[in-house]
């Protein structure tokens, strides 16, 4: 059943909404989202608004509602994952405005226990304890790439796992430095940004290695939660399995990305700076939002080359490559403009 499920899947998009509850001090609010369905509609309208005008309905593959719980939202991704380890590449994307929950889909929250793990810790588990269950027909190993794309640049945030004996002003210097895609013969072929690959042997590895990443985005940032929600953050677990009967090899890899924040900055206010990193979350935004409604057409050309973000996911979006995108909506009134415009992507996608 699983296998039908891992083929069901393959060369597909499929798009998950998730709908953020209302956090403390939110709840007596009324709620945009007027009603989620079985199979995959949900229901978006101005609560203070009468009429029919006033509500909108989009579909999905599926709508997780506010009660979904962080094991729920990863049984459904389960496939996914474990296809990897057959050799597929997979793509698992974040997308909706700042404050939606990407981070708590892809995460956790910051106090986190088992229970609020997000979707690429339990990955990660799950990759492990199959490739033991494996062990003796195939024999694997995991690397783990973990970067950002800020202002349309490439920043490797595991760069300093090599150089911890060094002092921070050192590191801040090496991670704010920037890299090219390039092809890797390691990686047979894949091009993949020249970021530290770095060999994990289980879950506490890659536990560890996310920690050092998470406090490199810190360094480079004046205000890290200003930043983060400016720029795309990738993890990227290489798997290579060689198969101890035949000596034939597999590759597959997964890609974990939270999206940096999708709302439209207000051009009036924004300037210089902030400026610039609007017109760069837009622009590598609407390139990814390209890239994907031309891969389900099966256009021809596919506009890749259009942003950093992207080049960098060229060989894991299209062909044999599985995506997945959750988007996130808050359910607040004040944010009912961008719950429609995130919606309206995702609606372009899927
Ligand atoms: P984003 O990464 O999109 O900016 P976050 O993941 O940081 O958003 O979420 C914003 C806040 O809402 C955080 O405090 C987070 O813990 C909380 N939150 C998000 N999604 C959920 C959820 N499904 N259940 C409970 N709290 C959530
Ligand atoms: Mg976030």
């Amino acid at each position: 059943a699983l296998y039908n499920q891992v083929q069901d899947l393959k060369g597909t998009i499929r798009v998950y909404c998730r709908v953020r509850p209302f956090l403390p001090g939110q709840s007596d609010e009324r709620s945009t989202v007027d009603y989620v369905g079985e199979n995959g509609d949900i229901m978006i309208a101005n609560p203070y608004k009468q009429g029919k005008d006033a509500r909108r309905i989009f579909t999905f593959n599926k709508v997780f509602n506010t009660n979904a719980s962080q094991g729920q939202i990863y049984m459904d991704t389960q496939p996914l994952v474990r296809s990897v380890l057959d050799g597929y590449n997979v793509c698992i994307f974040a997308y909706g405005q700042t404050g939606s929950g990407k981070t708590y889909t892809m995460s956790g929250p910051d106090l986190i226990t088992e229970e609020t793990w997000g979707v690429n810790y339990r990955a990660l588990r799950d990759l492990f304890q199959i490739s033991k269950e494996r062990t003796e027909m195939i024999e694997y190993e995991v690397g783990v790439q973990m970067i950002e794309i800020y202002n349309e640049q490439v920043r490797d945030l595991l760069f300093s796992f090599f150089l911890f004996s060094q002092s921070d002003l050192f590191m801040l210097i090496l991670t704010l430095c920037t890299l090219d895609i390039r092809n890797n013969s390691q990686l047979n072929g894949l091009n993949v940004p020249d970021a530290s690959l770095v060999p994990v042997k289980c879950t506490q590895d890659v536990l560890d290695l996310m920690k050092i990443g998470q406090k490199n985005r810190a360094v480079g940032a004046t205000a890290l939660n200003e930043r983060s929600s400016r720029s795309h953050s990738i993890l990227t677990v290489h798997v290579r399995g060689k198969d101890l009967v035949s000596g034939s090899t597999l590759k597959g890899c997964l890609h974990l990305v939270d999206l940096a924040g999708s709302e439209r900055v207000d051009k009036s206010e924004a300037v210089g700076e902030r400026l610039k990193e609007a017109q760069n979350i837009n622009r590598s935004l609407s390139a990814l939002g390209d890239v994907i409604s031309a891969l389900a057409q099966k256009s021809t050309h596919i506009p890749y080359r259009n942003s950093k973000l992207t080049q960098v996911l060229q060989d894991s979006l299209g062909g044999h490559a599985k995506t997945l995108m959750f988007v996130h909506i808050n359910p607040a009134v004040n944010a009912l403009g961008e719950t429609i415009s995130t919606l309206k992507f995702a609606e372009r996608v899927a």
